[in-house]
């Protein structure tokens, strides 16, 4: 076993996904501690995904026919090849929604211990990965001893710039084993754009669970209408039907990069900020000041959504 960490490149229609940025920048720190490098697993992609994965010094690239699609077996497979290939002590998997397949894949293929929804890893003599449980409610400490492990990454839980460095890294390729598995893929199914797009969108008003009823949307769409915005929202309030799917920001919504985002009662859980902490500013408006959002937050208010948005909407309406 080498000291390095691998990190598994996530990366869909010839872009890679921030995660792989943000993981970078944490395998940075976690091999610095034990004299490792960071190293990198990409199952196809092209020259150009790999001339953005500076921050590795080598590639383990994965060829193979029908990789193309996610598929939780052959590309578990493939990547427990770069693992063999590369032997590392940390190999690190997005914590999103195909990293928890794989992850899960690898770790009961390999029996390598994993530790979930990572927030922070330490290596040294033992591996020590905080993971957040309950949408980031409650943290946990997984001890992981000094032996191969695997960490999935929570989405936010580094910044992506300082995973990025031009350049290509040394690539050694890997050739994908042959599976007979019983998963097939069908087909992806993008969220649809819906009546207002809010991926283009300058202003984005966000609401959560703290919004309380149905009525409560009004009253983020008056605000969103005095600041020239649209309304977006967190998973509850599209699960209760109170806003389409197509306005639902995160894991299994969408992902947005307004100029501004304003989360009101929304407590900031992975999959939410997987989706929106690419927005230039975040204000964030809870009465919980330990809620996660304020962890991201470029400005935060500590009081009652309701409050702020009837003195704001005044305030604009007034000027
Ligand atoms: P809560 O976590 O219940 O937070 C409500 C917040 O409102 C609390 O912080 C509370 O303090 C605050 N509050 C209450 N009253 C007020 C008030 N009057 N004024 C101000 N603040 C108030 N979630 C997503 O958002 N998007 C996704 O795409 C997504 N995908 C998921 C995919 C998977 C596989 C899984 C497992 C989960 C996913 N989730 C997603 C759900 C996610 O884990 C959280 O459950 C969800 O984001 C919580 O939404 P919330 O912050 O609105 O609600």
């Amino acid at each position: 076993m080498s000291q390095d960490v691998l990190v598994v490149v996530e990366h869909l229609d010839g872009k890679i996904a921030d995660i792989t940025f943000e993981m970078l920048a944490m395998a940075k720190d976690a091999a610095s501690q034990t004299g490792g490098a960071v190293v990198a697993a990409m199952i196809g992609g092209n020259d150009d995904i790999a001339g953005q994965l500076g921050a590795a010094s080598k590639l383990y690239k994965i060829d193979g026919a029908g990789l193309e699609n996610f598929n939780p077996e052959s590309h578990a497979a493939s990547v427990k090849a770069a693992m063999d290939a590369a032997s590392p002590r940390i190999t690190m998997v997005g914590h999103t929604s195909t990293g928890m397949d794989l992850a899960s894949g690898l770790s009961t293929k390999g029996k390598i211990p994993l530790a979930a929804s990572v927030i922070s890893v330490e290596s040294g003599s033992e591996t020590k990965a905080v993971g957040q449980l309950y949408g980031g409610k409650m943290n946990v400490t997984s001890y992981l001893g000094d032996g191969p492990c695997i960490v999935s990454i929570a989405a936010g839980a580094a910044s992506a710039d300082a995973g990025k460095v031009d350049g290509a890294p040394a690539v050694e390729v890997v050739a994908a084993p042959a599976t007979d598995g019983r998963v097939t893929f069908k087909q992806l199914i993008p969220p649809e754009a819906g009546d207002v797009d809010i991926t283009t969108q300058d202003i984005l008003v966000a609401i959560g669970r703290g919004i309380g009823n149905e009525d409560g949307v009004e009253t983020a769409q008056e605000l969103a209408e005095a600041l020239d915005a649209a309304v977006a929202a967190s998973r509850p309030i599209i699960d209760a039907g109170w806003l389409p799917k197509s306005r639902q920001v995160g894991k299994s919504g969408l992902k947005v990069t307004p100029k501004v985002y304003l989360a009101l009662g929304i407590s900031g859980a992975p999959e939410h900020l997987e989706g929106m902490k690419g927005a230039a500013t975040i204000v964030a408006v809870n009465t919980d000041k330990n809620a996660p959002i304020f962890s991201v937050a470029d400005y935060g208010l500590v009081g009652d959504l309701y409050e702020v948005c009837e003195e704001l909407t005044e305030a604009l309406e007034d000027r």
